[in-house]
């Protein structure tokens, strides 16, 4: 695009609140064919909230305030959620050491002398906890569209907790406005599938990529790429960052983490999914105009 395409175009953005970093960045977002969308923070708000708590074999304060102990060594989303209510509902404020943090799983740690698991079926597959009765509530929370966060106390499954992240207030109306114009809209998330298909039943979002692992969230925008798609990630976390490199565009949710708006191509300042498909217009305005 001329000079005066590139300061056109980036000052309709900036009016808008969508900043682009260069003119590689306004120019690349005319050739996008699929949108790539973070679920946590992008589609979401990224402030889940508990909302079911079921125990096993021990009463629902001993399990929440043992599982809280962990949690709160914890920065996940999820874990600050947890925290909170615990502290909400009262319950004592237990110490816990050896804290381990394992990403796309959980955490551990030991809790008066007991071993302490919290997070989702990968983490108790991987410690060979059997969910029994549990595992039934767990799949029924998650096909509700919740996260079902799992506990377990020295191997013994005690305890499901199930969290809401409220959909942005535009985010069905964003992927309909990028439908409008043609482009595919995947959601790329480390959350367990059931609560992905729901949740993107409900905006109307065509693909699911779930239970991705942080360090694999570039993989799956790699994978699109090689299928000759030309991609948009959209994302607000530190897990999106490599995401956000490898694709054609990075789009940062402008509240999201400083090191995604550091990576990104584009920085959505008012952190309005809607604002995807206003990027993707004024990029091909701009190219249009050289023509
Ligand atoms: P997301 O893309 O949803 O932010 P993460 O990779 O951070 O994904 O986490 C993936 C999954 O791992 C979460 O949905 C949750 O089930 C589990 N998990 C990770 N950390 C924690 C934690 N501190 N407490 C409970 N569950 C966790
Ligand atoms: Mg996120």
């Amino acid at each position: 695009a001329t000079p005066t395409a590139i300061m056109v175009g980036t000052g309709l953005g900036a009016q808008r609140g969508v900043l682009f970093k260069n003119a590689t960045a306004l120019e690349g977002t005319a050739k996008i064919d699929t949108v790539v969308m973070d679920k946590t923070g992008t589609l979401t708000k990224g402030e889940p909230e508990v909302t079911d708590v079921v125990a096993a074999g021990m009463s629902e304060e001993e399990m929440l305030a043992v599982v809280a102990a962990v949690e709160r060594e914890s920065e996940h989303p999820l874990a600050r959620a947890i925290d909170a209510y615990a502290a909400e509902r009262g319950l004592p404020a237990l110490s816990a050491s050896e804290f381990m943090n394992v990403p796309g799983h959980g955490a551990t740690a030991t809790v008066r002398g007991r071993r302490v698991l919290v997070g989702n079926r990968r983490l108790m597959a991987s410690e060979n906890v059997e969910l029994g009765d549990l595992a039934e509530r767990r799949d029924e929370l998650a096909a509700s569209g919740r996260t079902a966060v799992l506990a377990a106390v020295d191997g013994r499954a005690v305890g499901v907790i199930a969290l809401a992240d409220a959909a942005r207030d535009t985010a069905a109306a964003a992927v309909a406005a990028l439908h409008e114009s043609g482009i595919e809209v995947a959601m790329l998330t480390g959350d367990n599938e059931a609560t992905a298909r729901r949740i993107a039943e409900q905006l109307g979002i065509d693909t699911v990529i779930a239970e991705v692992l942080p360090g694999d969230k570039a993989d799956k925008v790699a994978e699109l790429q090689r299928a000759g798609k030309t991609v948009a990630m959209v994302g607000d976390g530190v897990n999106d960052a490599p995401a956000l490199a490898k694709a054609d565009i990075g789009i940062a949710i402008g509240a999201g983490t400083d090191v995604a708006i550091e990576t990104a191509d584009i920085v959505l300042m008012r952190s309005d999914p809607l604002d995807v498909s206003v990027a993707l217009r004024i990029g091909k305005g701009t190219v249009r105009k050289e023509r």
